[in-house]
């Protein structure tokens, strides 16, 4: 033979194959092993055998999801016996940090969220953020050195180079959270605003699953929005794209944080919605309070959250005549709202042209407030995607330091 090639030589290889495709999936059945690697299920069968005789791999019970077959019992993985790392998913919000831990496959292994104002102590935040993932590593058994990968949400926007870049978390502008992190944890992370992150979360784990072609919408503090085209995030040629509450609706608006004037944010956000109700009540109002009282069916509650999903949707009818998405997805604070989202309804019916409206459906997220955690574990597990890593990315502007 002309390469010396023999069965051992092949046997070696396959068993090659195996390892590296496990590398990738993390976890699979011999089933899933047959297709990704073209072997018969009796060659499959037998390097599995080596490969757990060896303690290269593993078996476990899959039981993670609802199995549809006929003996009753949940389908067995195969994994690496090296696979005891874990991703970190971590979202920092204006007033919360949350920071989650994930096997390779994506199930959940840790979770835990803190208040903090993040706002004003970019420094302090990125101590607790450090100090909460170093907690989570400790009490589940792992060390710094476990950690696979990191994605990481910032409320603001965050330039391909990973640097917040205006005016809209004041303190945090310049910064690089992703060298911030490294210098604490010495670990990298891929760095995302929160929206995106969003977006990534219910396409990856939530009511987004399978769709191509939707707008995530993040109604919270501010309005925060995350465009997926074709499967992919769009980030746009700086990592800013998806800016949906800097859209401007008013000529002669108040001036926004971003430096325009006239935003969306300017007239709909969670403080604003609060402010325009406090008048006509006697109690102290925030955000959940209102949504208690659009479900209780309240009048004022629920027409303030109509016409703020009517001003959301105006300017969605614009960006969905562009984009024909199939979906919008309205997530944060008070996303959730049914009277924000028929208001969303009516106004892409009002201004978008008819059958780029027919083509949308207007539903809540599927993960809450875990939207962007979630997002991040995305993130951390797909390295090769679009998030903003850190200072030593090929994308850095030659003329930068
Ligand atoms: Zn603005």
């Amino acid at each position: 033979m002309a390469h010396g090639g023999s069965l051992g030589g092949l046997r070696a290889a396959n068993l090659a194959l195996v390892v590296s495709i496990l590398e990738q999936a993390g976890s699979l059945s011999r089933a899933d092993l047959m297709r990704r690697t073209g072997l018969s299920r009796s060659t499959v069968s037998s390097l599995v055998v080596q490969l757990l005789d060896e303690g290269v791999v593993v078996e476990r019970l899959d039981r993670g999801t609802p199995y549809k077959g006929g003996s009753g019992r949940p389908p067995i993985l195969i994994e690496l016996a090296t696979l005891t790392g874990v991703v970190a998913g971590i979202d920092v919000g204006h007033r919360h940090v949350r920071v989650a831990l994930a096997r390779p496959d994506s199930a959940i292994v840790l979770e835990r969220s803190v208040t903090l104002d993040v706002d004003d102590s970019p420094h302090g935040s990125m101590d607790r953020v450090a100090s909460l993932l170093d907690e989570l590593l400790e009490e589940s058994g792992h060390r710094r050195d476990d950690v696979r990968g990191v994605g990481l949400g910032i409320p603001g926007p965050v330039d391909r180079e990973g640097r917040m870049t205006s005016g809209i978390l004041p303190t945090w502008r310049g910064l690089r959270p992703a060298d911030e992190l490294a210098g604490r944890t010495g670990l990298i992370a891929r760095v995302h605003n929160d929206a995106h992150l969003g977006a990534r979360g219910e396409l990856a784990y939530g009511v987004a699953r399978g769709h191509r072609d939707l707008i995530y919408v993040k109604a919270s503090t501010g309005i925060g929005g995350g465009l997926i085209v074709d499967g992919r995030l769009v980030t746009g040629s700086t990592g800013i794209a998806g800016e949906l509450g800097h859209v401007q609706v008013d000529v002669n608006g108040v001036m926004c944080r971003c430096g325009s004037r006239g935003c969306l944010e300017t007239e709909v956000s969670g403080p604003k919605l609060v402010s325009l109700l406090q008048p006509a009540y006697d109690e102290q109002l925030t955000v959940p309070r209102v949504l208690e009282l659009a479900e209780a069916g309240d009048a004022g509650a629920t027409r303030a959250l109509n016409d703020f999903g009517r001003r959301i949707g105006r300017v969605l009818a614009t960006i969905a005549n562009l984009l024909n998405p199939g979906l919008v997805v309205v997530g944060g604070a008070f996303g959730g709202a049914p009277a924000l989202q028929a208001g969303i309804r009516d106004a892409l019916d009002r201004y978008a042209q008819p059958t780029t409206a027919a083509a949308i459906t207007v539903v809540g997220g599927a993960l809450g407030e875990r939207a962007e955690v979630m997002g991040a574990i995305a993130v951390a597990l797909d390295p090769a995607s679009e998030a903003a890593g850190p200072a030593d990315e090929p994308s850095r502007s030659p003329v930068a330091g």
